[in-house]
């Protein structure tokens, strides 16, 4: 499932090295909770990517590498250089791990020189040194080049603290991307009552398509494409294979982000999954709006609310599409069909109840409801079915696109939003007694995503229910489709 929204904006590190060093081992300690099961025998699985480590209060995102790389002794750290690229370029700093039981060789030589050229703050975690008679052999490792130096012992613990608590120096607290106006005035002087635009709303939007492998990512692509009326051209990006392709639509330009990425596929299924998370957080970095692509034929997946998840906790709009409609349809059609035949009243019970459900599946409304109870922090993106292959409703994307990018980038003045405040009857919102508050006022400090400040007389955390109450009366008031609301609290300081 997604994870909380309170990761979003952690500095991250990756773990990267060469197979059977102790990756997941060292990941599985750092976040402290038990994965999957680590084995000798190649091609466990590996069932999370990301996590958290927390150490003396602060936290920090662990992306382990070892899950998007082939579990292949043979493989050359090009490869695996290659394969981790995306994860490592995300990271604010990496720790290798190589094997002290193992002698320094060519491959950790080469891996480590790639990874020196990234120019990131660099560890080198010298694992399975057990006891104190293997540290000796960590420091053959120094040859490696990476001054940053800690044996550890994944298994055992050993170390692993040291290690995190060298990281936590030179990563960031949080990576700043949110700007926002500090010392705000107490009263803005935003006069006026209608719903101001953001004069940069015309310019370019940027869209990430992303989802699970197979899902017709690539096959959208092509149509939101090839049938407008001008492909601009392809335009390098930023790393070597990254491909941006731009489209101009009616006077306005769409910015497909990295759609080379799209196309790559992992050397086996979980590899790809995991890969498609990798390259979704990647994408989506660079975009003003995602569109979240759905398999009809499959439903709403874990990895989809997985991908999902991070969409929302990104701060990027939302459109989530239903693809290969066609054959939901086409299902239904078969099952009704068969129905109309004369063997139809000698169906089995089970049959016809699997009858029904085609029928039920294939009923837009009914899907939709399902979509949303399966990806409830969702509710603001818009849902569009459609069949890439067939080219529908391609019109119908740009259109949605269009105007969800508007939504994110509407701004309300404070006085509007002052006379909406006093009129939320927040007695509705089930809130305990001891957890309620009041507020003074309330101010949009930015766009992109739509951020509130909310100033109330007590310094308390925001209640969930509250939060969540507030955030439907805006929506209801402003509307903001298709974007996630960002809401922080101040107490307000006496000055006088
Ligand atoms: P990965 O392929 O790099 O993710 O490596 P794993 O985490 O799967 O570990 C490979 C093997 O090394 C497993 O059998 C682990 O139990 C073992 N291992 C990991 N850390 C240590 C350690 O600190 N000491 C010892 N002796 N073995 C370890
Ligand atoms: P990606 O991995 O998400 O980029 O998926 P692709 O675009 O490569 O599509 C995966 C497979 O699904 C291909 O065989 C496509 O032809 C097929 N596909 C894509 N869109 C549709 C659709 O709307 N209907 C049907 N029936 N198949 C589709």
């Amino acid at each position: 499932m997604a994870e909380s929204t309170t990761t979003r904006g952690l500095p991250t590190v990756a773990i990267v090295g060469r197979p059977n060093v102790g990756k997941s081992t060292l990941f599985n300690r750092l976040v402290g909770r038990r994965r999957a099961i680590v084995g000798d025998e190649p091609g466990i699985t590996r069932d999370r990517l990301y996590g958290t480590a927390e150490w003396g209060g602060r936290n920090v995102r662990v992306v382990d590498t070892g899950g998007i790389i082939p579990e292949d002794k043979e493989l050359i750290p090009s490869e695996i250089f290659r394969q981790a690229k995306v994860a490592l370029e995300e990271a604010d700093a990496i720790v290798m791990v190589v094997d002290s039981r193992t002698e320094l060789a060519a491959p950790d030589i080469e891996l480590s020189r790639l990874l020196l050229k990234m120019g990131k703050p660099l560890f080198l975690a010298v694992n399975k040194v057990d006891n104190v008679e293997l540290e000796a052999a960590a420091e053959n490792f120094r040859r490696l080049g990476i001054r940053n130096l800690v044996p550890i012992s994944a298994e055992h613990g050993n170390g692993v603290a040291e290690l995190l608590e060298e990281v936590l120096k030179v990563v960031p607290e949080t990576k700043s991307a949110e700007s926002e106006t500090e010392d705000l005035p107490e009263v803005s002087d935003d006069e006026g009552s209608a719903v101001v635009e953001h004069p940069e709303a015309s310019r370019e939007t940027k869209v990430a398509i992303i989802g699970r492998p197979n899902v017709g990512k690539s096959t959208l692509l092509n149509q939101l494409t090839g049938t407008s009326r001008a492909i601009v051209s392809p335009i390098p990006g930023t790393t070597r294979d990254a491909v941006d392709e731009v489209v101009e639509r009616g006077g306005h330009n769409y910015r497909f982000i990295d759609t080379a990425g799209i196309r790559r596929k992992g050397k086996t299924e979980l590899m790809a999954e995991k890969l498609s998370v990798v390259m979704a957080r990647k994408h989506m970095e660079a975009a003003d709006v995602s569109i979240l692509v759905i398999d009809a034929s499959e439903g709403v997946t874990a990895l989809d609310a997985n991908i999902a998840g991070y969409a929302h906790e990104s701060g990027r709009s939302v459109i989530i599409v239903v693809n290969k409609w066609d054959t939901v349809v086409a299902q239904a059609h078969k099952m009704r069909e068969e129905a109309g035949t004369p063997e139809a009243d000698r169906l089995e019970r089970k049959q016809r109840s699997k009858m029904r459900t085609a029928m039920k599946t294939a009923d837009q409304g009914e899907y939709e409801r399902r979509v949303r109870e399966n990806l409830k922090f969702l509710d603001y993106a818009p849902v569009i079915f459609t069949s890439a292959i067939k080219g529908q409703k391609i019109e119908k994307i740009f259109e949605t696109i269009e105007r969800v990018a508007a939504e994110r980038r509407k701004r309300i003045p404070t006085s509007e939003m002052n006379r909406f405040i006093e009129h939320v009857d927040f007695e509705r919102a089930s809130v305990p007694i001891s957890k309620r508050v009041k507020i003074l006022y309330m101010t949009q400090t930015n766009v992109a995503p739509p951020t509130f400040v909310l100033f109330t007389d007590r310094d308390v955390k925001l209640h969930f229910a509250y939060e969540r109450f507030l955030e439907n009366q805006i929506r209801r008031a402003f509307g903001f489709e298709g974007t996630p609301i960002w809401i922080k609290v101040r107490p307000r300081h006496k000055k006088r």
